[in-house]
């Protein structure tokens, strides 16, 4: 598994309850192994766990249990044998207003529960095109991960999602996420004194996975509307897990 790439499926706010119980059906028939992460909504979880992929939660409170209406805490989700959750994502930052300093909390409360951390740091258009991309990367990540005592490097995973190619259909050229994810490497090695898996998350689908997949760099993919889909999300999968 070390050196396996990843295929984590960020499903969102989507499926209602049937269409979940169809989905559920239809990845059980294929046998995926631990390389794929489902995360779908967190009421669908417990359809999700025990199986012989793994599952995420999309969101954790920045809170330890406590009377915090509507949340959901990283004890109870490591308590329903749950893999992984997801933070600081993009949408939760904008529409949440989740600070770097949010992020970090919810890491470090992480950190003390057996879940895998999938940690997303990325830029927004205008801060591209202000050519201050590595400059925001390295504020989110230093601020995330600096002076954490991570006994067990293989906890915590950061997914590169540039905010202008999510949901938009946007891509950067290979080379583009090449050098960003080497920047990314080389700033995690030099706060954590380790490096971490690095995954690429952003308008990721059947027609451009193959592509993107050449990347040499890229230890996996964090896909979003298109794992929504059970045929889309297989196509990506085949091309990942089976390469
Ligand atoms: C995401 O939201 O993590 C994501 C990558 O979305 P999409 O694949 O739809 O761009």
């Amino acid at each position: 598994m070390e050196n396996k790439k990843l295929v984590v499926g960020n499903m969102k706010m989507n499926l209602t309850a049937s269409e979940i119980n169809k989905y559920v059906k239809e990845i059980d028939k294929k046998n995926y192994n631990e390389q794929v992460v489902f995360c779908p909504s967190s009421l669908y979880l417990p359809y999700f766990v025990g199986k012989s992929y793994k599952c995420g939660i999309q969101n954790i409170a920045a809170t330890d249990l406590g009377a915090y209406t509507g949340e959901i805490s990283i004890k109870q989700v490591a308590s329903m044998k749950i893999d992984y959750a997801i933070i600081g994502h993009s949408e939760r930052r904008a529409y949440y207003h989740e600070t770097d300093e949010v992020v970090r909390r919810k890491v470090e409360l992480a950190l003390q529960e057996k879940v895998k951390i999938i940690l997303c740091v990325g830029e927004t258009l205008e801060e591209r095109e202000a050519l201050k991309t590595y400059k925001v990367l390295k504020k989110q990540l230093t601020t995330a991960l600096k002076g954490l005592d991570i006994a067990n490097n293989k906890k915590i995973i950061v997914a590169y999602e540039p905010v202008w190619a999510i949901g938009t259909g946007k891509v950067p050229t290979n080379s583009e996420i090449e050098d960003t994810i080497a920047f990314i490497k080389d700033i995690v090695s030099a706060i954590c004194g380790f490096n971490l898996k690095v995954l690429y998350g952003g308008s990721v689908n059947d027609a451009n996975i193959a592509k993107l997949n050449e990347i040499p760099n890229v230890d996996g993919y964090l896909v979003g509307g298109a794992s929504n889909s059970v045929e889309k999300f297989n196509k990506i999968i085949e091309v990942v897990v089976n390469q």
